[in-house]
């Protein structure tokens, strides 16, 4: 008989991002990656009110940073001379490669509610060593499975593609309930996949796997070997699915930096903090964030 695919939980952990409380989803102990995903935050929402977004320039290597929002509008400048702002429904997706440097501000820290996902795509050495680079996209495709949208931010679901560039086979998908009701997702069995919600409750619709629901602050993984997943939960529920082909290089991560040897991470660590042309300057009023001590 074969056995049923992969259902773990995992509970994220609050921590703390420049004030901004979030929980991190990934890594976690027993699960540091799915697919090239190495890190999910899903931070707020915080209220109008609440503490601003300001997070001053730092830098990154070996990584993709994907920027989702659900509320709010936050401003990112980098060292590329990118200046964009971006809004709920669009996504920023900035390449670090050999190094890069940026900076978040929430655009109108004391009117806007913050909602939203940062999220890191670990970069194959096929192309960390790279120069680095930022897109944004304010147009993304959608596939419509009935009770519920989902929108592609990266790679392929139901024959929508995202634009966005992707270095490993890779999905990203925000999931939106139009309706009460389950839908079904049609998945790639050679990937792995992880669930968070983000508002809502969201029910496994195979109720033998996954009885209990799943609300925010829980990260589901869900393994490979599934050529679907069904999924219910009343309208307005929103949730991310992540997934793609296990990441097979061992990864070593410190700060902000996605690297393979601590060797790596000290030279980047010291080309930060020595103010090397490896990460440029970034156009924002915010101070600069000093690495902390190894
Ligand atoms: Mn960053």
């Amino acid at each position: 008989m074969p056995t049923p695919p992969t259902s773990e939980r995992h509970e994220g952990r609050l921590a703390d991002v420049a004030g901004l409380p979030v929980r991190r989803m990934l890594p976690r102990r027993t699960r540091r990656t799915i697919g090239a995903w190495c890190f999910l935050d899903h931070f707020g929402p915080v209220p109008a009110a609440g503490p601003p977004m300001q997070i001053g320039p730092h830098p990154h290597t070996g990584l993709q940073t994907v920027t989702w929002l659900l509320a709010g509008e936050v401003l990112h400048t980098d060292s590329l001379g990118s200046e964009q702002l971006i809004r709920p429904g669009e996504l920023n997706l900035m390449t670090a490669g050999n190094g890069v440097a940026h900076a978040e501000e929430a655009r109108s820290p004391s009117r806007s509610e913050k909602h939203g996902a940062q999220l890191w795509v670990a970069q194959p050495d096929a192309t960390r060593h790279d120069s680095p680079a930022f897109e944004h996209h304010s147009e993304l495709p959608d596939v419509d499975l009935g009770h519920l949208s989902a929108m592609v931010l990266v790679g392929e679901m139901g024959g929508a593609v995202s634009p966005a560039r992707s270095d490993s086979r890779l999905i990203g998908a925000a999931l939106d309930w139009r309706d009460d009701g389950s839908a079904v997702l049609p998945l790639e069995p050679s990937f792995e996949y992880g669930l968070i919600v983000f508002d809502g409750t969201v029910f496994d619709g195979t109720v033998s796997v996954e009885p209990e629901p799943l609300r925010p602050g829980t990260l589901i993984y869900l393994g490979r070997g599934r050529d679907k997943l069904e999924l219910s939960a009343a309208r307005s529920t929103r949730a991310l699915l992540i997934g793609g082909e296990p990441f097979a290089e061992p990864l070593l991560m410190s700060w902000n930096f996605v690297a393979r040897t601590r060797d790596e991470i000290d030279q980047a660590r010291l080309d930060w903090m020595s103010g090397s042309d490896r990460f440029g300057p970034v156009a924002s009023s915010l101070p600069r964030i000093p690495a902390p001590s190894s």
